[in-house]
């Protein structure tokens, strides 16, 4: 992609409204646009960074045998009434009349939804365990909109539902997700630490916040330290296999880590002192095992192996992308912007031509970049009649993790030279070598 045929309004001047680093980075690096309060378009740039994070969640649903679905944005108001949510939900729903005047509104959730689609068509329980899943647009009338899209009105979220016959069946169900989600995290370079949340009036103890760890997170928490350094399961894990799936789940649980709302003061006690983290953080997912709380009331039933009617047990586990996108940030910065890990960077490299019009610079850039392109990465090639200094801060402020800046001086020795955006490394290299070290 070439710099001066692309749409990457930067900020010049630090934005007075934003309080916490990433909403900073964010607005400066050109990546979001906010359009009404907690409502906010996404630029280019950060719609690259976004699209990446549902990647990597899809993938990891679809790795743990989760089925990809959408459902709509707008609901009918009947559909929440079968639950009794429509009136328990208050202000934080939106609600919308149509040209008719029927009660619809724009989704914060989808228990509803999802069992009633689940109820039109499954019948038997040889048809579960079942779990689906979309990744669509969720609004939510917040009170306090702020932080950008760390807590915004509308925000993308990843919400997965399960079906299944027996109660063991959802624990199954459950711990797949949950080995999905330290996966899911983990790819996306952050160290999301399970904690126990609050199961509301169904009571029972499967509940996890995943809870990255920050200063500007509006949780406060308390865990054992280890969690820092335990290695997330690999790629490796069948699924199918309960007991295996048991065993990590355990493991990740087995340590004492709690939101304030289900913090007990005295097992954190018995945690060594110097194990002991008390500390803010961001929730960037969370999951739950409900068991009846939709089927029940919205009768979704299935035949059991004896033929009699069984009310499916369910579990709901949501991710929030949008909010992940500055959760990285949060985890990901210095002084200069930005530090994208690879895995979500919306661009690998990043070649900037640092005199314009020079033909051998522009010719050196445009080999960079058809061989790294060839390779299979995304480049963001700086073509703009720029000062140098300019470029060097617009790279480092949009936090891509490589960069390759092409100046005359140094191809007179025949040299690019290749920077690390994340550790500040820089090497004198040929070019054909600086895409070697970069591929
Ligand atoms: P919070 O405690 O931050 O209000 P929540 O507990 O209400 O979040 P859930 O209903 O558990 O949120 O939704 C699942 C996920 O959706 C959250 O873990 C979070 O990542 C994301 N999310 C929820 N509310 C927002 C929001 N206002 N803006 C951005 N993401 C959100
Ligand atoms: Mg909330
Ligand atoms: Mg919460
Ligand atoms: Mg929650």
């Amino acid at each position: 992609m070439r710099l001066s045929r692309y749409f990457l309004p930067i900020l010049r001047e630090t934005p007075k409204e934003a309080e916490i680093v990433s909403h900073r980075l964010m607005l400066r690096a050109g990546m979001i646009r906010q359009e009404s309060a907690g409502i906010y378009a996404w630029l280019p740039l950060g719609l690259k960074v976004l699209n990446n994070i549902t990647r990597i969640i899809r993938e990891e649903q679809n790795r743990a045998g989760a089925v990809e679905l959408l459902m709509p944005t707008i609901q009918s108001a009947d559909l929440w009434r079968e639950s009794g949510r429509y009136d328990a939900y208050g202000k934080e729903m939106l609600r919308i009349n149509d040209r008719h005047d029927r009660e619809m509104l724009f989704g914060p959730t989808n228990e509803e939804m999802v069992t009633e689609i689940f109820r039109a068509y499954v019948r038997s329980y040889k048809d579960l365990p079942l779990n689906l899943y979309h990744i669509q647009w969720k609004f939510r009338d917040e009170v306090r909109p702020r932080f950008g899209v760390m807590r915004s009105r509308e925000f993308l979220m990843k919400d997965a539902y399960s079906f299944d016959l027996t109660a063991e069946g959802a624990r199954h169900s459950y711990n797949k997700m949950f080995v999905a989600y330290l996966r899911t995290f983990a790819r996306m370079g952050l160290t999301a630490i399970p904690m126990k949340a609050e199961t509301g009036p169904i009571g029972g103890n499967l509940s996890h916040e995943f809870i990255i760890l920050a200063e500007t997170g509006e949780s406060e928490v308390f865990c054992h330290k280890d969690f820092l350094s335990y290695a997330p399961p690999s790629a490796n894990v069948d699924f199918d296999d309960a007991a295996a799936l048991q065993g990590i789940v355990d493991s990740w649980t087995s340590r004492y880590a709690a939101t304030s709302e289900m913090h007990d003061a005295e097992a954190f006690a018995a945690v060594p002192e110097d194990a002991k983290l008390s500390a803010r953080g961001i929730e960037v997912g969370h999951i739950f095992y409900f068991g009846t709380k939709y089927s029940e009331p919205m009768k979704a039933v299935v035949n059991g192996p004896d033929g009699k009617e069984v009310v499916v047990q369910m579990g709901s586990y949501g991710i929030g992308p949008s909010r992940l996108v500055a959760a990285i940030i949060e985890a990901g910065h210095d002084e200069a912007g930005i530090v994208w890990p690879e895995t979500v960077a919306p661009f690998h490299v990043g070649v900037a031509d640092l005199k314009v019009g020079d033909a051998g610079t522009g010719k050196v850039c445009g080999e960079l970049v058809q061989q790294l392109e060839n390779a299979g990465l995304d480049v963001l090639h700086d073509d703009r009649d720029e000062r140098p200094g300019a470029k060097f801060a617009t790279l480092d402020l949009i936090g891509l993790p490589w960069q390759i800046l092409v100046g005359p001086k140094g191809l007179a020795e025949g040299h690019v030279e290749v920077k690390r955006r994340k550790t500040g490394e820089r090497e004198m290299l040929a070019p054909a070598d600086a895409v070697a070290r970069i591929i």
